[in-house]
């Protein structure tokens, strides 16, 4: 298991769900993980299952949304591994509502978290990959970046909003950045169980499969954070190294 041998990987939002998921994969593919998340207690217990497990990895708290935390987070990981190779944006938050019973300070923290954040990685990581010679950036957007929605979702102006803007930011960075050997893509999950269920009042992943059986034709109607992590693997690999301002969808068929 060898296709990140090496390479440094900065994952936001690692401590749990599919960040989680994609640290533990991409360790046991070899690479060397920095897992960051704003919760520090999920961040070690995160980190603790991939060095038990026998891979190479620091934890640093991160909030997507400060310039100074991303200026730690990459100093801590240049001087833990030297380099940087992959950037993966993760980390997102959502609140679930309408464009008329959004309010204003929730409309800015979920475009802080999931549009800013993916934003000021980029800005604060891209010097180090171009240093390098290059490196992926894979962005997770959602299916709401490529739909507005389905009646099954719920509903969220903002979070769609975002995770829009996340597709035509990684297109951008890619256009401007490819002849620095920098790749850019992005990858749109659909329902996938992770604690943002359980969060928002769906307990288990069999509650939420019989919520999206309607709408997903594949069973058993949602995902795993594993069937994301194997998608930002290939994205963040050599695999992929002719791919650039592609989107992966990976929903189950949910928007076929
Ligand atoms: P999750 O809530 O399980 O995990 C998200 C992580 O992000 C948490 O560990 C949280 O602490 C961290 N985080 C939140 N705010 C942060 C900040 N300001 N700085 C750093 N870290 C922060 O969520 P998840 O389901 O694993 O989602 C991961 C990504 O996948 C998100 O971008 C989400 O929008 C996207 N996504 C998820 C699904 C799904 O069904 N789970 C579907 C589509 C897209």
């Amino acid at each position: 298991m060898t296709r990140l041998s090496g390479k440094v990987a900065i994952i936001t939002g690692a401590a749990k769900g599919l960040g989680l998921a994609a640290a533990q994969l991409f360790a046991a593919e070899g690479g060397r993980i920095v897992l960051c998340d704003i919760s520090e207690p999920d961040l070690a217990e995160a980190v603790d299952s991939i060095k038990a497990a026998g891979g190479d990895a620091i934890a640093v708290r991160l909030d997507v949304t400060s310039e100074d935390s991303w200026n730690h987070a990459v100093t801590r990981t240049l001087e833990a591994y030297g380099s940087i190779d992959i950037l993966v944006n993760n980390a997102g938050i959502i609140i679930t509502k309408g464009v008329l019973e959004t309010e204003l300070d929730e409309w800015n923290r979920v475009l802080g978290v999931d549009i800013t954040g993916v934003w000021l990685g980029a800005k604060h990581v891209i010097p180090h990959l171009k240093a390098g010679g290059g490196g992926s950036i894979v962005n997770v957007s959602s299916v709401a970046g490529i739909v507005g929605g389905f009646a099954g979702d719920g509903g969220s102006a903002a979070y769609s909003a975002s995770k829009g803007a996340v597709r035509s930011l990684t297109k951008h960075i890619a256009q401007w950045f490819a002849g620095d050997n920098i790749r850019s893509n992005s990858v749109h999950p659909g329902p996938i169980f992770t604690p943002m269920f359980v969060l928002n009042g769906i307990p288990t992943r069999e509650a939420a499969g019989e919520i999206f059986r309607g709408y997903v034709p594949l069973p058993p109607h949602v995902g795993e954070p594993q069937d994301i992590a194997y998608a930002l693997l290939y994205l963040a690999s050599d695999e992929s190294k002719f791919v650039t301002g592609e989107e992966l969808i990976v929903d189950g068929g949910l928007v076929s």
